[in-house]
C-alpha cells in the first residue's frame, strides 16, 4: 500500500525526530525514493529542523554538511526497515520450524501408539 503526498508530507516531521514506526518508516522511504516533490519537502524540514539544533549548540556551520547528513540518516532508516523485515522473517521461520517439529513429533507418537496395538 503506497502513501500518498499528503500522508507523506504529514510523515516528515515525525521521520526526522524519528517517531516512526517500522511500517510507517517502510511506506515513507519508499515514497521518497519516488517523489521529488516530497524528498525536497524533506530537505527543506531537515535543513531548519538540523539548522535550528545546530544553532543552540556551537557546532561548525562551514563543516557541517547537512545533505549529505540526511541521506546518511536516509540509508540508516532503510537498514532499520530491513533489519526489521529480516527479524520478522526469522520470527516466522521460527514459527514455522515449531509447528513443523510439532507434526513431526506428533506422527512418530502416532506410531509408537500404531506399533503397540493402541489403534
Ligand atoms: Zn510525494
Amino acid at each position: 500500500m503506497a502513501v500518498t503526498c499528503k500522508e507523506a508530507e504529514s510523515l516528515v516531521m515525525p521521520y526526522i525526530r524519528h517517531e516512526l514506526e517500522v511500517g510507517q518508516l517502510e511506506e515513507f522511504l519508499e515514497h521518497i525514493d519516488q517523489c521529488a516533490n516530497c524528498r525536497e519537502e524533506l530537505e527543506i524540514y531537515y535543513t531548519v529542523e538540523v539548522g535550528i539544533r545546530q544553532l543552540d549548540s556551537d557546532t561548525d556551520t562551514d563543516r557541517y554538511n547537512i545533505k549529505g547528513d540526511m541521506e546518511s540518516d536516509i540509508l540508516a532508516s532503510k537498514q532499520e526497515v530491513y533489519k526489521a523485515r529480516f527479524v520478522s522473517i526469522l520470527h516466522y521461520a521460527a514459527d514455522t520450524l515449531v509447528v513443523m517439529s510439532l507434526v513431526v513429533t506428533l506422527i512418530l507418537q502416532m506410531r509408537i501408539w500404531w506399533q503397540n496395538g493402541i489403534f
